[in-house]
């Protein structure tokens, strides 16, 4: 499976989206990466991913000042939100304690994965967001590195 294509056109269809991925990520047990411009919709679909984990929508924010937010999940799943987009240098992300948040039994989800590359794990899943308009976003699916540095 080389991408999953999907076209949003309300906040409401990308929460959706994330309701849907979140499931095949705890079925599989994968991370998740995403990456788009500001305002994308990265974090709306991070508040579907959230609301399958049985978290409030309203706790998913990206992170101002805090690189990780974590949000335990009524089924008992954590949900390890980090948000890089404030990242001075790459080796703040080594010292967030990065691949052990990326083993951790939670979901770990990952805002501006394109600002770290180089330490970008395989086999997990990724998510590009473009803005296409005002309301429509296209969102394509990855479930591998490969795969992302094709498109
Ligand atoms: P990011 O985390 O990528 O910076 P956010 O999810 O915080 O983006 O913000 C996305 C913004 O775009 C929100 O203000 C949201 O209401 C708006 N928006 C408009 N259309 C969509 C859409 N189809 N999907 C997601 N967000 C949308
Ligand atoms: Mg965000």
């Amino acid at each position: 499976m080389e991408k999953l294509l999907k076209n949003s056109n309300s906040p409401e269809n990308t929460v959706k989206i994330g309701e849907d991925l979140a499931i095949i990520l705890i079925e599989k047990r994968k991370n998740l990466f995403l990456s788009g411009d500001l305002g994308a919709g990265k974090t709306t679909l991070l508040k579907g991913i959230g609301k399958t984990l049985g978290i409030n929508e309203n706790m998913i924010i990206s992170p101002s000042f805090q690189l990780v937010r974590r949000h335990l999940g009524a089924n008992g799943i954590e949900l390890i939100h980090i948000d890089l987009y404030r990242l001075k240098n790459p080796e703040e992300v080594l010292g967030i304690g990065w691949w052990d948040l990326l083993e951790d039994p939670g979901i770990t989800a990952v805002e501006w994965f394109d600002r770290a590359i180089d330490i970008l794990p395989d086999n997990e899943v990724y998510v590009k967001i473009s803005m296409v308009s005002e309301r429509e976003r296209e969102i394509k699916i990855f479930f591998s590195k490969e795969d992302v540095f094709a498109d």
